[in-house]
């Protein structure tokens, strides 16, 4: 039987729940940034800002996947989401966190220090951290050595 995307919007979770025949593959299409739904409930303080990769190594998953941003609305919200739920610490979570706003392999040093900018700013956040660098982006961005990210680490509005 062959699942293309044509038939993807037959097929819904609901079917796996209800024990129905499920189909052997399903091929659907890449979604989109604002395609992306903001989370509803916390997420540990985890909050994507990035999705895919794209770089090549043959090795990892992630790569299938093309590089998009979040936009920066959504970002926020789901932090605010975490602050509600209780959490203190945001960790933004990406592939690769300093090509936040780039296009394909290139950085966006504005882009980035605009978002962490924001996010220490918002009311009930005492800190974000950062999940993946990778350490080629640098390399290939002599930008990026010149951007001052140790704020980062530090706590509370005081910026
Ligand atoms: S840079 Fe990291 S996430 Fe990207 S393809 Fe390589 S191993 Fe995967």
């Amino acid at each position: 039987m062959n699942h293309s995307s044509s038939n993807y919007k037959s097929w819904r979770v609901v079917n796996a729940v209800r024990g129905e025949e499920l189909p052997r593959y399903v091929v659907g299409r890449p979604v989109e940034p604002e395609e992306i739904p903001v989370i509803r409930t916390p997420s540990r303080g985890i909050v994507e800002i990035t999705r895919g990769c794209g770089r090549g190594c043959r090795f990892c998953n992630p790569t299938l996947l093309y590089f998009r941003t979040i936009p920066m609305d959504k970002i926020l919200r789901e932090v605010k989401v975490n602050v509600v739920g209780g959490e203190r610490w945001i960790s933004l979570h990406s592939e690769d966190f300093l090509r936040y706003g780039g296009k394909g392999l290139d950085t966006n040093p504005e882009a980035l220090t605009k978002l962490l900018n924001t996010i220490v700013k918002l009311p009930g956040v005492e800190g974000v951290s950062v999940d993946f660098v990778t350490a080629s982006t640098v390399v290939a961005n002599p930008n990026l050595r010149r951007l001052q990210i140790s704020w980062v680490f530090h706590r509370g509005n005081s910026q």
